[in-house]
């Protein structure tokens, strides 16, 4: 199938004093194209475990994961790269932008990893920034800008070469509720739009209007729907 896939998928940790840590425990789940999963869970749920196995920074102790009908979980380095390079946009709560770079620098980054010159990567970036909102801030330092403003700044950035999947892990987590939702809003929007597969980790109880199914982990296991409660849940 297309799209993401986990096949009873386990990553166990040993932790330091010799206990293992079932982390992802027996996960299986798919998401097509165009479809946005929320994932919800307590801290320590291994939520971002799931996303470092889908996004082949980290391979499986057990099981498989597929992306579009392909093994990610046992690639060489090289090609691991390039599959988070082509396919993959990364998407964090703390944003991860370079300081001192522009808005549309950073959004441009990936391009210029692939050999792009800066001035060929703003080009291509900019239509991306126009689409998120921030195309009269294009060339803004990145410092100068407000935390929604750097969120869609790091979405244009994940989307800017045509990935296929899309990680996101709590993008909403700095975010006032109001900045929140125009966040989901926009990764839903540009999902639909772009037919990404797209998995979302969340504490945000918005975010559930947003999303096409929403998933529960909790102890490494999954479960449908939202069975945790949110007010107890820590950012993490
Ligand atoms: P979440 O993102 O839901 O908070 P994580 O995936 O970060 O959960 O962690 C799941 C469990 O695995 C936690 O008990 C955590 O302490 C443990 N863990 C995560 N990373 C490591 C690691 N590199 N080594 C050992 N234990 C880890
Ligand atoms: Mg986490």
């Amino acid at each position: 199938m297309t799209g993401l896939e986990l096949r009873e998928v386990v990553k166990h940790y040993a932790s330091g004093d010799g206990e293992i840590v079932r982390a992802v425990d027996g996960v299986s789940l798919a998401i097509k194209p165009g479809e946005l999963v929320a994932l919800y869970g307590p801290s320590g749920s291994g939520k971002t475990t799931l996303l470092l196995l889908a996004a082949g920074l980290m391979a499986p102790d057990a099981g498989s994961i597929l992306f579009d009908g392909r093994q990610i979980g046992n690639l060489s380095s090289r090609e691991s790269t390039l599959y988070r390079r082509h396919k993959v946009g990364l998407i964090f709560q703390s944003f991860h932008l370079t300081p001192g770079a522009s808005a549309v620098e950073n959004a441009g980054l990936k391009l210029q990893a692939d050999g792009w010159t800066m001035a060929e990567a703003c080009d291509a970036a900019r239509p991306w920034l126009e689409r998120v909102g921030l195309i009269e801030r294009a060339d803004y330092l990145v410092d100068r800008l407000s935390m929604g403003e750097c969120q869609r700044v790091a979405i244009a950035r994940a989307l800017v070469n045509g990935p296929r999947l899309v990680l996101a892990d709590e993008p909403t987590g700095n975010l006032d509720s109001k900045r929140s939702r125009e966040t989901l809003g926009l990764l839903a929007e540009l999902c639909h739009e772009h037919e990404l597969a797209v998995l979302l980790v969340t504490h945000d109880p918005q975010a559930t209007g947003f999303v096409d199914r929403v998933y529960t982990l909790r102890d490494g296991q999954l479960s449908d729907g939202l069975d945790v409660d949110l007010a107890a849940v820590v950012n993490t």
